[in-house]
């Protein structure tokens, strides 16, 4: 028997594509299901992300008249990785995998039998790529691009052009659960659980409709979350700074001893200058030394599992 499937899909004031959304989706299950894919108990989970708008009474209705319609409602707008994470959570019991994408029909539906087969060989994590970028403003592009070339830097391990369009194991969801932080930024937790992982590609086209929830303030706090949560360099940075600085400071002041032993002409203002860089770096090097305990509670307190179990062999 096939497996069971559930798809995640976050939502938030998103009354003007739901319609659109549930009937390409419910077409796409039916083949899936006819072909063999997946179960006949998979369905589509619409998670209602606290909207305003008539969202969630188009769910109830679609859950009303269609049986393969799942509803799950937030209290309270909690933003999209919250969401997702909330929607993965609720399903992981009932399905054998699930695919979380966004509610606007940028993500193209139809690669979702590859997902499933990518599961089938195997694979607990698959994560949708785009192939391209063309359907981004030149804006959005180079700061895309920028960011995965930070978070490189910084030594957190992204999946580049991915978002959240991707398919996980139930046993991939367990270990996620294991995960206690509460800045979510799923695409960088999701490649720390490790199994066996696969790519697939596809092409994201326009919102269907509605416009972005994700305004550019809101881009940009995304990011600083990915970065802050993720990589505790900025603190060592403070360090490198700081010895710079007074690295920079003895030489100047080794310059100056030299100009006085040997009698050269030697203004004061080397030495004002010297101490000033002195007193700093010596302030950024304390301030580095307090920085690398914040950054040692700072992992602490994630309560991070420090391993997971991938298979126990044992008779
Ligand atoms: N979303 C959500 N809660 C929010 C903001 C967005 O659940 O607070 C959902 C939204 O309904 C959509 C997905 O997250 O399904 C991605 O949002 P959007 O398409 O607006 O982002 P963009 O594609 O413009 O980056
Ligand atoms: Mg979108």
């Amino acid at each position: 028997m096939a497996d069971t499937l559930y798809l995640v899909i976050p939502c938030y004031n998103e009354e003007e594509v739901l319609p659109e959304t549930i009937r390409r989706l419910t077409g796409k299950m039916n083949r899936m299901m006819e072909k063999g894919l997946i179960s006949r108990r998979s369905r589509m989970a619409f998670v209602d992300d606290g909207s305003r708008d008539r969202t969630w009474a188009l769910i109830q209705a679609a859950h009303g008249e269609n049986h393969l319609v799942s509803g799950i409602k937030l209290a309270h707008n909690r933003g999209h990785q919250n969401a997702l994470l909330a929607g993965l959570m609720t399903v992981a019991e009932k399905c054998d995998m699930a695919i979380s994408l966004d509610a606007d029909l940028q993500d193209d539906v139809e690669v979702l039998d590859r997902f499933v087969e990518k599961y089938q060989e195997g694979c607990d994590i698959v994560y949708g790529v785009r192939s391209s970028r063309q359907t981004d403003t030149a804006f959005k592009r180079s700061t895309a691009l920028g960011f995965y070339k930070v978070m490189e830097k910084l030594g957190v391990e992204i999946v580049y052009n991915h978002a959240d369009y991707r398919l996980m194991s139930r046993r991939a969801l367990k270990a996620l659960g294991e995960y206690r932080e509460v800045n979510l930024f799923l695409r960088g937790i999701v490649p720390t659980i490790g199994f066996r992982t696969g790519t697939v590609e596809y092409e994201r086209s326009e919102r269907f409709a509605g416009t972005s929830k994700y305004p550019l303030k809101k881009m940009l706090s995304f990011a600083w979350d990915g970065v802050t949560s993720f990589s505790v360099k900025p603190l060592q940075l403070i360090t490198t700074l700081g010895v710079t600085l007074c690295v920079l400071a003895a030489l100047g002041m080794l310059a100056a001893l030299v100009c006085l032993f040997c009698g050269l002409p030697a203004a004061s203002w080397p030495w004002i200058l010297t101490s000033v860089w002195m007193a700093c770096g010596v302030q950024l090097l304390c301030l580095g030394v307090a920085g690398a305990y914040i950054g040692k509670i700072y992992q602490e307190v994630k309560a991070r599992p420090r391993y997971l179990v991938e298979e126990f062999l044992d008779r």
